[in-house]
């Protein structure tokens, strides 16, 4: 099923991200994980994609595939442009095909020094513009509430988004943030740009100090105050920080659901409690 019908169909959808094992370790070591997250109903689980060539790509495929056909779950699988050629793309997509994945989140992949880009795409939507022609994927594409770290301006970051959507993104997720007033301005400025399309907020709770590090040297998202009080005072508690970040990410997720967003995308880092905890604690919400 396309995801595009989930949202025509569906007022609010419950979404979760998740990762491919590594190389070295059994992909079975994920089904853990799937059976927990499963038992919670998602619309979707999206499948990450290795960064800049990296070889765990196929990866992402058999998880997808395993997401599909043994849990009966719609997956969308993450592709990334920037580090290959349109061989190399129309090759992924060819299987993806095959293996009856009918939903794509177009990415353009972060700039890696240690790879080369390849020069057939620049951005996400040329990704979206040469496949949407022989493919008939439902994509989808990021957004940035505080901005992609490469963009000059607000202004210039809409008009890319804009570009996005209008290239055939159907719905777009968006980076994790931890403070909604950003999110909402954002929205905000989604319709006067005219993005018509489910602008579903990515939320992570964040519940370990080293996750807290690759946060901050990572994404651009802003700290707010009552966030940061949690972490000073729990950063050397590793329960209470856990509960804490639960608890914040609950309020944060709420605080949306009574808006009047599409849905809640969870980042679970391959954590089966963390996914539980948050569906139990909006199970009569969504
Ligand atoms: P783009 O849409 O190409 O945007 C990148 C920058 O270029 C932005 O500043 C944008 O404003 C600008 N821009 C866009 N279009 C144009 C244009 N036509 N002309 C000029 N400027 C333009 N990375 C991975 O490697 N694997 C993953 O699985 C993965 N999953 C992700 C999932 C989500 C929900 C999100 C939010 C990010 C994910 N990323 C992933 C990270 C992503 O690859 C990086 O953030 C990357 O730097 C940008 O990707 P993009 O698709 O947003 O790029």
């Amino acid at each position: 099923m396309k995801i595009s019908e989930i949202y025509k169909n569906k007022k609010k959808s419950l979404s979760f991200e998740i990762f491919p094992p590594k190389k070295d370790s059994q992909l079975d070591n994920i089904d853990d994980t799937l059976d927990v997250l499963s038992e919670l109903h998602p619309d979707f689980i999206s499948v990450t994609f290795g960064a800049g060539g990296s070889s765990n790509c196929n990866r992402t495929i058999e998880l997808a595939k395993k997401i599909k056909y043994k849990y009966g779950i719609e997956p969308v699988v993450h592709l990334t442009c920037l580090h290959y050629d349109k061989a190399e793309i129309e090759e992924f997509a060819r299987v993806l095909k095959a293996e009856g994945i009918e939903n794509v989140l177009a990415l353009r992949g972060d700039k890696n020094d240690r790879v080369k880009e390849k020069d057939d795409f620049r951005h996400s939507s040329d990704l979206i513009s040469f496949l949407k022609p022989d493919y008939d994927f439902c994509f989808l594409g990021a957004c940035y509430p505080e901005c992609h770290p490469e963009s000059p301006n607000r202004v210039s970051e809409i008009k890319c988004l804009k570009s996005k959507v209008d290239a055939g993104a159907e719905a777009l997720i968006s980076q994790l943030f931890f403070d909604n007033e950003a999110f909402f301005h954002f929205n905000e400025e989604c319709k006067i740009a005219d993005i018509d399309v489910p602008v579903i907020p990515g939320v992570m709770p964040v519940i370990n100090a080293t996750q807290i590090k690759r946060m901050i040297s990572m994404c651009n998202a802003t700290f707010p105050e009552r966030f940061e009080r949690i972490i000073r005072r729990y950063e050397d508690n590793k329960e209470a920080l856990f509960d804490a970040g639960m608890s914040y990410a609950l309020s944060q997720i709420i605080d949306l659901l009574v808006s009047d967003i599409r849905g809640i995308h969870l980042y679970t880092m391959n954590n089966p409690i963390v996914a539980r905890r948050i569906c139990e604690g909006i199970k009569n919400i969504v």
